[in-house]
């Protein structure tokens, strides 16, 4: 093995976390790198990918902190660690600021409140891959940027292999960089990989028996190798079970142009969703993420069909920015319609019988305001609910997509990795997609993806600069 090189801070991982972490290091003085996995100047990873809007928990960044912290608390169901929901709702408004310094553009990316933060251009309101050039395309790239004028390195083809431990510290890594070895000595060691939602082995192993029945609505680049290193060094793991994801036409796991957009969440939510006997299975008013995780748990991951009526495509199904009406059929999903349940349950492959019987038994209770006795109950968290009965209807085989990993590495609200015993490990820090603790649990609360990562990127680097 050749000379280490050597750094006051090195990320493991050029998304939103690990660029964040290394300029804000970079910008504070400290000798900064970032260790990347992908070879290409346009290296794949879901920070690139991202839609851009940077909110939290679907509020404005820009909210005063009592109003953030309350936001992530309701969402998250007050599972959340205070440590770190304390940290977003103080620093979320001045990491936006930051980014804008950086070369950041934001836009009003919809009329929605909370998608005044939306990095410019944003996403086209078109079904399947549209990132290139495209606001968090364009951050990257000119995150990147600023390293190099900063002294920082951004060592491309680089994969970061284990950590670097003398006496319980972590020194540094070892990589590996065009078939050869490579040793980073390191003060600070910043985990920002992403997490490991394209790992098939941790997926099983946490989250659901059969991956390959579950979309990857990822990169594809953030493999859980982070998470083994953190783990090899006496790190604590938290909320591995859980994950943020949505729900995707049963077509996208052979149809590239029906995914990471539309999702189908809008529309499950305000119908209903049956399983191959025509029957309702789970609580659909608890929302796409929660459906999605029930989904990838199941044995028979593919068995879900969303059954709605006209008034339900013709609103909830166009309310999104990329929406399923006309988005999905347009590019190819599937969509069954019929003039009766019956019929429909004949296209879609389903018993038309049982399937109308579970229509009439769903439409009693929402008449007679009896949800909660109907089985699985049925709440309105995710809105409110109407009858199925005005033709034509609408059958929509459906697949629960993986996005991003909820749980990980267990941090403080400095971004220190954790033993189990709370006390941090010396050198070791952790940001982004590849920690827990803030997010999931049993309410499955979002925080927020791009917020989490750029928030603790900065975190990691002041700590370790001493601010
Ligand atoms: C389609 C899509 C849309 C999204 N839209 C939004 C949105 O609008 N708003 C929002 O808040 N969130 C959104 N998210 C989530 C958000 O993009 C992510 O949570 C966030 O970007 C994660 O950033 P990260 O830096 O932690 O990880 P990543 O962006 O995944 O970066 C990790 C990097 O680490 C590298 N790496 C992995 N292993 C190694 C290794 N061993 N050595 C070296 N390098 C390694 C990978 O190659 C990758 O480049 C979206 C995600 C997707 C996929």
């Amino acid at each position: 093995m050749n000379e280490p090189l050597r750094f006051d801070l090195v990320a493991i991982g050029g998304g939103f976390a690990g660029l964040c972490a290394a300029l804000r290091a970079a910008e504070l003085g400290l000798r900064a790198a970032v260790i990347e996995a992908g070879s290409d100047e346009n290296y794949l990873c879901s920070s690139r990918w991202a839609g851009g809007i940077f909110h939290v928990s679907y509020h404005d960044v820009k909210l005063g902190p009592d109003q953030l912290l309350a936001a992530i608390n309701q969402r998250t169901g007050d599972e959340t660690d205070p440590q770190l929901a304390t940290a977003i709702a103080a620093n979320a408004g001045r990491t936006v600021e930051w980014l804008a310094q950086q070369g950041a553009r934001f836009t009003q990316g919809s009329p929605i409140a909370w998608h005044r933060f939306t990095l410019a251009p944003p996403r086209r309101p078109v079904a399947g891959q549209d990132w290139q050039g495209r606001g968090p395309d364009r951050l990257l790239s000119a995150l990147g940027r600023r390293l190099r004028e900063r002294q920082g390195r951004l060592l491309l083809g680089t994969r970061a292999r284990a950590l670097r431990l003398k006496n319980g510290e972590v020194t540094g890594i070892d990589a590996h960089r065009d078939g050869a070895d490579l040793a980073v000595d390191a003060r600070a060691v910043v985990i920002a990989d992403g997490g490991f939602p394209g790992n098939a082995e941790l997926f099983r192993r946490y989250i659901g028996p059969r991956p390959d029945r579950v979309l990857m609505r990822h990169a594809g680049t953030a493999i859980g190798d982070g998470l083994k290193m953190a783990a090899e060094a006496g790190a604590a793991l938290i909320g591995l079970d859980r994950f943020y994801g949505h729900l995707m036409s049963r077509d996208a796991m052979e149809n590239t142009a029906l995914w990471p957009y539309p999702q189908i969440d809008a529309v499950a939510t305000a119908g209903i969703v049956v399983d191959r006997d025509g029957g309702r299975f789970l609580d659909e008013g608890l929302g796409g993420i929660a459906i999605a995780n029930e989904l990838a748990r199941l044995d028979d991951q593919l068995c879900a069909t969303v059954i709605c009526d006209a008034p339900i495509w013709e609103t909830a199904g166009s309310s999104a920015q990329i929406p399923p009406n006309p988005q999905l059929p347009a590019a190819g999903g599937t969509v069954h319609q019929a003039g009766t349940i019956e019929a429909l349950g004949r296209l879609a492959g389903l018993p038309g019988d049982s399937l109308a019987a579970t229509v009439a038994e769903y439409n009693d209770a929402v008449r007679f305001n009896r949800l909660t006795t109907l089985l699985p109950g049925r709440s309105e968290l995710a809105g409110a609910v109407r009858p199925i009965d005005t033709p034509p209807f609408f059958a929509i085989p459906i697949c629960a997509g993986i996005t991003n990993t909820f749980g990980g590495i267990a941090i403080d609200g400095h971004g220190r990795v954790k033993r189990p015993d709370g006390s941090p490990i010396t050198g070791l820090y952790a940001a982004g997609g590849s920690t827990g603790g803030l997010e999931g649990g049993s309410a499955l609360g979002y925080v927020g993806g791009l917020i989490k990562a750029c928030v603790f990127g900065l975190l990691v680097a002041e700590h370790a600069a001493g601010r």
